[in-house]
């Protein structure tokens, strides 16, 4: 009997590509033996794990009597394509992250588990699903000039073509998408397309629009609320080509889709495109990454383009594709104006001016939305005699005041405790909540306007599963009159009958350390203000703020972002950031901040280069969460190579370090 030695990569954060034995020849009727890009059950340790084969080779580096056995191939799933594998291999590279780390976790876990029942169970399942169906769509209105230029270039462009669509809110960047995808699906009969959105709340919407418009075609959703059985069907579904549509969050960036020929990213400004743990990627930088690899077009659709895209655009790297007008018939950018709260004392954290407005919408059986983005009652709870202030014993952070659930909470570590009686240093019984959140001005609002239907939606009004649509559902359906809530209700949604929009509390991140606050800012002023008047109905957005003459406001009262994007990135250029700069971040925390930085500072001496920065360790914004310290090193280049060639030799002398501390490396980091 000869063999052949199978490459398998297993989700262990070493090295992750381990050699296994298999009796049969390299090249003998490859297609009875095991192929590259299929799943493999190998012995590791005393355990029996699902892995992936990236080669298969004659020979092996490994000692013959320290060869393990490979224990089964999963014959029964088509190969993932070597397409798909240089993804995971350009993802695992570009973010020095294991081979193994980045492609089986973007696997469903029923895969990856050893046994083989939910896998045969869902092929099963697959046989019953109908065929993929007619791509005909329904219902199509017609385009304006600007949508309908827009939509034939995407669906017209062969090749790598990265577009742009610039569309102001309510312009109908879905309704380019959705022409954009007749196009390509009616092309050729095999094609796939990708859509991601940003959040999970998204998909509904967008999933009824793409249901109605291709009833006859099978649309399969990726996201983290889908039960492991139907996070398992949708992918097999991609897979095997039947899905013809695949709408998801990030992680449906590794779907496999072996006839992909269009990708969709809405709102690709949006920092939820990038995982903020384990494996730090950009799913919108994947996914350029993935057009170009296949070429294939991809469009990136936003009100306020991310500073990198805009970037891209202007130099002609990307096509720049405007939609100017909002797409309804009369319906026009609502008006913004500043309400100085200087001038007009809040009363319930609430000035004249808005209250006047509220309550002239609900005369006029209108919606109103309240956007802040702060839940809970209060930030924190103080003891006016004494100063005491309610800190989290854990973390450099406050614990929030929850009234309705008579608790405090730490939004870092979780921390819960009963309000106190007294204060806990001087026994004063008068404890005073300092600030508001969503749950105070639902109070406040309560008591102004007792008749009004109000509805608080943020993360905790929303932690039963499918809650939050039906949060959703009862705005659309005109239940409510005033909707307050955080940036879940700032995104994306069409609510038909809303004309006013107050912002309560925006002045904070006018003054955060973090660069990238004012891009985010304006992006999410502009994005909530973008939900009123869409219907057509005249519509108010009221800006409630201490620093009425600041620049930023002052673009956003004129909805002007290409002005204040020149001059961001102008600013960029001058302080030689992103993205003119390239930027990783080696963060590192310990119980003791010195330990977490003198670990940094050894990292920074030990390996000396000319291409790269490397800055001195600082703490981070929030040093302690979760009795940790943690600090940070920030590595720059003008040159992309430069850093990742250096990023791959520094990771792998800091692998060898052996050191206490638990240290990770973003690449591209969001927030430094
Ligand atoms: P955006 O995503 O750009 O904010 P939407 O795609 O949600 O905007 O579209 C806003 C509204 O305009 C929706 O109600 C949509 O049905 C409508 N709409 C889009 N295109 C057209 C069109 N060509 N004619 C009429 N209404 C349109
Ligand atoms: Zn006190
Ligand atoms: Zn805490």
């Amino acid at each position: 009997m000869s063999y052949c030695i199978l490459q398998i990569a297993l989700d262990t954060p070493l090295n992750s590509v381990f050699d296994y034995r298999w009796p049969h020849e390299v090249d003998a009727a490859p297609q009875v033996g095991p192929q590259v890009g299929q799943l493999a059950l190998v012995p590791f340790g005393r355990r029996e794990v699902v892995g992936l084969i990236v080669a298969i080779v004659a020979e092996s580096d490994v000692p013959a009597d320290k060869l393990k056995n490979a224990i089964a191939v999963r014959s029964q799933l088509a190969p993932l394509s070597p397409q798909w594998l240089a993804l995971a291999g350009f993802a695992a590279d570009y973010y020095q992250r294991p081979l193994g780390e980045v492609a089986l976790p973007g696997l469903p876990k029923n895969l990856r588990v050893p046994t083989t029942v939910a896998l045969d169970r869902a092929l099963k399942k697959m046989a019953k699903l109908p065929p993929p169906g007619d791509p005909s769509p329904s219902g199509m209105p017609p385009l304006n000039t600007e949508q309908r230029e827009a939509a034939d270039a995407i669906g017209g462009a062969v090749g790598f073509t990265p577009a742009l669509l610039y569309g102001v809110t309510g312009s109908g960047k879905t309704e380019v998408y959705l022409q954009a995808c007749a196009q390509v699906l009616a092309r050729d009969p095999q094609a796939q397309i990708l859509i991601l959105v940003p959040e999970i709340n998204l998909t509904p919407q967008l999933e009824g629009n793409i249901r109605a418009r291709f009833p006859g075609l099978m649309l399969a959703t990726l996201h983290s609320s889908l039960s492991e059985g139907e996070r398992m069907l949708h992918w097999l579904a991609a897979h095997q080509g039947q899905a013809r549509i695949v709408l998801g969050t990030r992680l449906a960036i590794l779907a496999s889709l072996p006839h992909l020929q269009l990708i969709v990213i809405d709102e690709e400004h949006d920092p939820s495109y990038k995982q903020q743990e384990g494996l730090r990627y950009s799913a919108r930088d994947l996914a350029v990454w993935r057009a170009r690899q296949l070429a294939i077009p991809i469009v990136l659709g936003s009100a306020t383009p991310s500073l990198e895209s805009w970037h891209h655009a202007q130099t002609g790297r990307y096509d720049l594709l405007p939609l100017r007008e909002r797409a309804v018939r009369d319906a026009v950018l609502p008006t913004v104006r500043l309400l100085d709260m200087e001038r007009d004392k809040p009363k319930e954290g609430l000035t004249a001016g808005l209250l006047a407005a509220l309550r002239q919408r609900l005369e006029r059986g209108e919606q109103s939305l309240l956007f802040l983005n702060r839940r809970g009652y209060a930030p924190v709870i103080t003891c006016e005699a004494c100063g005491w202030i309610s800190n989290c014993t854990r973390c450099t952070s406050f614990m929030v005041l929850h009234k309705p659930e008579h608790r405090l909470r730490c939004h870092h570590c979780s921390l819960e405790l009963r309000i106190p009686r007294h204060c806990p240093t001087c026994g004063n019984v008068d404890l005073q909540p300092l600030g508001r959140g969503t749950q105070r001005f639902e109070e406040g609002l309560s008591a102004m306007f007792p008749a009004a239907r109000i509805l608080r939606i943020d993360a905790d009004s929303t932690r039963k599963k499918g809650s939050a649509q039906e949060a959703f559902d009862t705005v659309h359906r005109g239940e409510v009159d005033i909707l307050i809530g955080t940036q879940m209700v700032a995104k994306g949604h069409d609510f038909k009958k809303l004309t006013l929009v107050g912002i309560l509390n925006p002045d904070t991140a006018l003054f955060s350390q973090d660069y990238r606050a004012s891009e985010r800012l304006f992006a999410q002023l502009m994005q909530v203000a973008g939900r009123a008047g869409r219907a057509g109905l005249a519509s108010e957005v009221l800006i409630q703020t201490r620093y009425a003459q600041h620049p930023l406001y002052s673009a956003v009262v004129r909805h002007d972002y290409d002005r204040f994007a020149m001059n961001l990135l102008e600013e960029r250029h001058q302080a030689a950031l992103p993205p003119y700069m390239y930027q990783a971040l080696l963060r590192a925390e310990a119980p003791e901040l010195a330990v977490a930085v003198a670990f940094l500072e050894e990292a920074r001496d030990i390996l000396p280069s000319e291409a790269v920065t490397l800055n001195d360790p600082i703490p981070m914004t929030m040093t302690r969460v979760y009795n940790v310290d943690r600090a940070q090193l920030l590595v720059e280049s003008n040159s992309r190579p430069a850093l990742q060639a250096f990023l791959k030799e520094w990771l792998a002398l800091l692998r060898s370090m052996k050191s206490r501390v638990r240290w990770s490396l973003e690449v591209d980091p969001l927030d430094i």
